[in-house]
């Protein structure tokens, strides 16, 4: 069941990366398995899938404990909001952030990641649709941002992560990953070595893809509807 849908995410994958003339290997799939047992991690797990994430650091936690006999071979991505008394976990158990939305957090991280682990990866979050609601650094100050979270010693600044406001249309989802990539580029081109940029869900990969993402999360798409408030 989770296999099956698991194939068609990645032929959604493949024709969105045909249609942009861009290999299908440029794009990573993150399955985004927050609300869901550890058993469907390890069903996604058996069918191939190595990039996983969490919305919250415990249930991430909680998770990763259940099935330490996989820890080396999976890469566990925060992907959720992050406050300050929740970095240490974090930074102790994860292996990426997608989520640092403040200086003091990519600050705490660093100052807490482990000697024994690499670097932690992280994306900075960019509040692309300009939602009061929703956390992120304003686009304007990203580059500030970057460049002061590249310079911190046990992080790894990969790149740009958004949770653009929901469009039906794929020319209207278009326009924040657009405006995303654009503002990637602009980073790449101040000299920062950047080669992530995290968008697209379940409803809209394909307009995330066409505008080269290189890593969408997909959750429902593979383990069906959650609740609403999660
Ligand atoms: C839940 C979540 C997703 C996955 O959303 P779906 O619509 O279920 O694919 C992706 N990114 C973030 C940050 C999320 O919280």
């Amino acid at each position: 069941m989770i296999a099956d849908k698991l194939v068609r995410v990645h032929q959604r994958i493949a024709s969105a990366c045909a249609g942009a003339g861009r290999p299908v290997q440029s794009v990573t799939l993150l399955v985004v398995s927050k609300t869901f047992a550890a058993t469907a991690v390890r069903e996604a797990f058996d069918a191939g899938e190595r990039h996983f994430g969490e919305n919250h650091v415990q249930e991430g936690v909680d998770k990763i404990e259940v099935l330490a006999d996989l820890r080396a071979q999976l890469d566990w991505h925060l992907i959720g909001p992050l406050q300050s008394n929740k970095t240490r976990l974090a930074a102790e158990r994860f292996d990426w952030v997608h989520s640092v939305d403040r200086l003091k957090v990519a600050e705490r991280l660093s100052a807490q990641r482990p000697a024994h682990l690499p670097p932690l990866s992280v994306c900075l979050q960019v509040n692309i649709s300009g939602e009061a609601s929703k956390s992120g650094f304003a686009p304007s100050e990203v580059a500030a941002a970057a460049h002061a979270v590249a310079a911190l010693p046990r992080l790894v600044l990969r790149g740009l992560m958004a949770i653009p406001e929901p469009a039906a249309d794929v020319a209207t989802q278009r326009q924040p990953h657009r405006a995303l990539r654009e503002l990637f580029e602009s980073l790449q081109r101040d000299g920062l070595a950047l080669d992530t940029l995290s968008m697209g869900m379940s409803g809209d990969l394909e307009a995330a893809i066409t505008e080269g993402a290189t890593m969408v999360r997909v959750g429902s798409a593979i383990f069906g509807g959650r609740s609403p408030a999660a």
